[in-house]
């Protein structure tokens, strides 16, 4: 029996709003989706949030027994600066701004994207495809829809006509808009005389002369819109009907709702099977945001190198952090969170350093007990198969560690459970820490690192003393302390130190 066989996943569709049994279109293999960065600037740690979510996602697929094909773009052109029809493209912006090429730009910050995601053991997806590298299949698609009578051209751009699509079918399925108040509302902007309503979208935009990315097409010269990109390159490597689709949930409307609506119309199938919305990370209460100048990066994260960062933490630290709440919570970032994380994931990444050294006694098996830790081993499995409840997961990884001390301190035998079930319990442990949560032993080699760094200091500390420079041992003793780090004179002239 196959894993997925004895722990089905179900997963809260934001199509239906409810919590639905997860079945592959095709038996054994998972399509998944995701909207990548746009890569203008650095990312920040709300959006590492989001791709932590779906890292989760398609590892717990993969580690049941599914072949998951992951696809997450990259979007280099079209996302237009605040989100709509309007405005200068976000990545010809900075180019502008910082006298690059687009593709300088581009190139800059999808190596910071990944260097972020290899730094939080994000995995990489199995296809990155770029919104550039498929202008023509936008062309074609766009094409289709003037054909199928479901987008007109204006000015040299073409717009997707809503009210035609509606009639038909239904747009605001997603997120639960109503058209006619979405038509009323819609903004009044320049494009307004080219779109015959105001909520229709652009699929296809005329450059305007000083507009650098630009590429021929059968409207003139021009650039996709934001929405077509996600559906032609979901559908091409996932095919007209796949299984899941995600983002953060501020993607919900109107980009989501957008590529439902132009996957249906073109292809007439429902694109996507399964929804799934990541929430945001906030601070106090309010988004993380580049624009409302409350996000940091990961590196200013772990240097503690910004003002609202008491100390720095570690990627790990984070890591455990996010996982702490559920995905579909927001989850609001605060220093006293980050320094509660840090000294609960010690003691997990402790765990998992010790039961890699434990091993098994035979003797004869403890019924009760080893109920208990059959109960354990199947939590992992039940918490995470029901909607990725990493919250839930992580409790039962706590319980088990506490279970390992035992072990180790002698409290418990191992010799109370059959080998077996001790050799379960031990990878079970191991497992849903290192390949389902994707959490590193980090406490064991950065201690060891730290531990070292700390030693040398001590020794300079003892040598500026044996110099009498008094002014020295005290800036050592001073400067680690304001990082945590307090040295204790031992009786014996030793020195040792604690961590705050
Ligand atoms: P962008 O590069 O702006 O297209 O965003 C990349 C991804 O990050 C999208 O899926 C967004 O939904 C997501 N995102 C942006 N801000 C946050 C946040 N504060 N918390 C979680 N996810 C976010
Ligand atoms: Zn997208």
């Amino acid at each position: 029996m196959k894993r997925f066989e004895q722990y089905p996943i179900s997963l809260t569709n934001s199509l239906s709003g409810k919590k639905e049994l997860f079945k592959p279109i095709v038996p054994e293999y998972v399509g998944m989706y995701v909207c990548g960065p746009t890569v203008y600037n650095n990312v920040h740690l709300g959006n590492t949030r989001t791709f932590l979510t779906f890292d989760i996602v398609s590892r717990y697929f993969r580690f049941l027994g599914y072949k998951v094909r992951y696809v997450r773009n990259i979007t280099d052109v079209g996302h237009l600066v605040g989100d709509t029809d309007e405005g200068e493209d976000k990545i010809a912006k900075k180019a502008r701004l910082e006298q690059l090429e687009p593709m300088e730009v581009v190139k800059r910050y999808t190596e910071d994207f990944h260097n972020v995601m290899r730094l939080f053991n994000i995995l990489p997806p199995s296809i990155e495809p770029s919104a550039t590298a498929h202008i023509i299949e936008q062309i074609e698609i766009t094409k289709k829809l003037i054909d199928l009578g479901l987008a007109y051209e204006a000015n040299g751009s073409v717009y997707f006509d809503v009210k035609k699509y509606n009639q038909s079918h239904h747009y605001g399925i997603l997120s639960g808009r109503n058209i006619e108040e979405l038509m009323e509302s819609g903004r009044d902007l320049d494009s307004q005389d080219e779109k015959r309503e105001k909520i229709d979208f652009a699929l296809w935009k005329r450059a305007s002369p000083e507009h650098i990315m630009r590429w021929p097409s059968p409207w003139g010269d021009g650039f996709p819109g934001w929405h077509i990109e996600c559906t032609v390159m979901s559908t091409k490597y996932l095919g007209e009907t796949f299984d899941i689709h995600g983002g953060g949930m501020d993607l919900k409307f109107p980009h989501h709702e957008c590529e439902i609506a132009q996957a249906t119309g073109a292809n007439g199938k429902v694109p996507v099977n399964y929804w799934l919305h990541s929430n945001m990370l906030t601070v106090n209460g309010q988004k993380m945001s580049k624009s409302l100048g409350n996000s940091f990066l990961p590196a200013e994260l772990i240097t503690g190198n910004h003002p609202l960062l008491e100390k720095g933490y570690s990627p790990m630290t984070t890591r455990f952090f996010m996982l702490q709440s559920h995905y579909s919570s927001t989850l609001d970032f605060s220093n006293e969170a980050l320094q509660a994380s840090e000294k609960a994931y010690r003691r997990l990444s402790t765990a998992l350093n010790t039961v890699k050294s434990l091993s098994h006694t035979p003797g004869n098996a403890n019924e009760a007990f080893s109920k208990e830790i059959q109960a354990l081993i199947d939590d992992c499995y039940k918490n995470m198969s029901d909607d990725f409840n990493t919250a839930k997961t992580l409790a039962v990884l706590f319980e088990m560690s506490s279970r390992i001390n035992d072990f180790k301190a002698g409290n418990k035998k191992t010799s109370d459970l059959s080998a077996e079930l001790f050799a379960s319990f031990k990878s079970t442990y191991i497992a849903f820490m290192e390949e389902v949560l994707g959490l590193q032993e980090e406490t064991a080699q950065s201690n060891n690192a730290l531990d070292g760094a700390i030693k040398v200091l001590i020794d300079l500390r003892k040598k500026a003393r044996t110099d009498r420079n008094y002014a020295l041992s005290d800036k050592i003793r001073d400067d680690l302390k304001a990082v945590g780090i307090q040295l204790k004179d031992g009786k014996e002239g030793e020195m040792t130190y604690e961590l705050d």
